[in-house]
C-alpha cells in the first residue's frame, strides 16, 4: 500500500482513538508510517546510496521485488520479539509503537489480498493475453491506472489493468514522463 494511503488511514485511526490515547495518539500514528523506513534502510545499505529519490524510484518500479529482508520491521518474528519485550517491560511506549506497526502490517495484508484477487480475476477475463501487445503471457502483472482517493473505491476493477512485464515496465516509464501520452 502506498505511503500516502497509510498516512491517511493511520490519521483516521488516530483520530478515532483520540478519546483514549489523548496526546499519546501521535506515537502509533508515527510508528505506523515510519515502519516503512526499513525499505529505505535496506536500499541504502545494499545499494550504498542515501538517495531517497533513487529508493523511491526503485520501489516505484512496475513490479518491485518483494524481498523479506527489505521489510524487516514488518516481519512476524520482529513483531513477535517486540511483543514479548512489551509484555515483559510493560512499557506503554513500546505498546503504542507496536500498535502502530500492527495496524500498518494489517493494512498491507488486506491490500495484498485485494490486489491478488484483482490480478486473478482480471487475468482470467483477459485469458492471459496482454491487452497492449496481444501476447499470451502466464502471470500477467496488475497495473493501477487510477488511484482512487476514496478508499471505498480503491479496489474497483475499473482502476486496474493486467499487462505483460514488458508493457508494464513501459507503462511505468511513460508515467514518469507526463508529456508523453500514457497508456489508457
Ligand atoms: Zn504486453
Ligand atoms: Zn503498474
Amino acid at each position: 500500500m502506498r505511503i500516502q494511503e497509510h498516512i491517511k488511514l493511520s490519521t483516521a485511526a488516530a483520530l478515532v482513538a483520540f478519546p483514549w490515547l489523548k496526546k499519546d495518539g501521535w506515537i502509533p500514528l508515527a510508528s505506523s508510517v515510519l515502519i516503512d523506513v526499513d525499505h529505505y534502510l535496506w536500499y541504502s545499505v545494499t545499494q550504498r546510496t542515501l538517495s531517497l529519490r533513487a529508493a523511491v524510484r526503485y520501489f516505484g518500479q512496475a513490479d518491485p521485488p518483494q524481498l523479506p529482508q527489505a521489510r524487516l520491521l514488518h516481519h512476524p518474528l520482529i513483531l513477535g520479539i517486540l511483543l514479548v519485550v512489551a509484555v515483559r517491560t510493560r512499557s506503554k511506549l513500546l505498546w503504542l509503537i507496536l500498535a502502530g506497526f500492527l495496524f500498518h502490517v494489517s493494512l498491507d495484508l488486506v491490500h495484498a489480498t485485494q490486489m491478488n484477487n484483482l490480478k486473478r480475476t482480471l487475468s482470467e477475463q483477459a485469458q492471459s493475453i496482454c491487452p497492449e501487445c496481444g501476447q499470451h503471457y502466464d502471470g500477467l502483472q496488475l497495473h493501477t491506472i487510477h488511484f482512487a482517493s476514496n478508499l471505498l473505491d480503491r479496489y474497483n476493477p475499473q482502476h486496474f489493468i493486467v499487462l505483460c512485464p514488458t508493457c508494464h515496465e513501459e507503462a511505468h516509464s511513460l508515467a514518469h514522463k507526463p508529456k508523453l501520452i500514457g497508456i489508457s
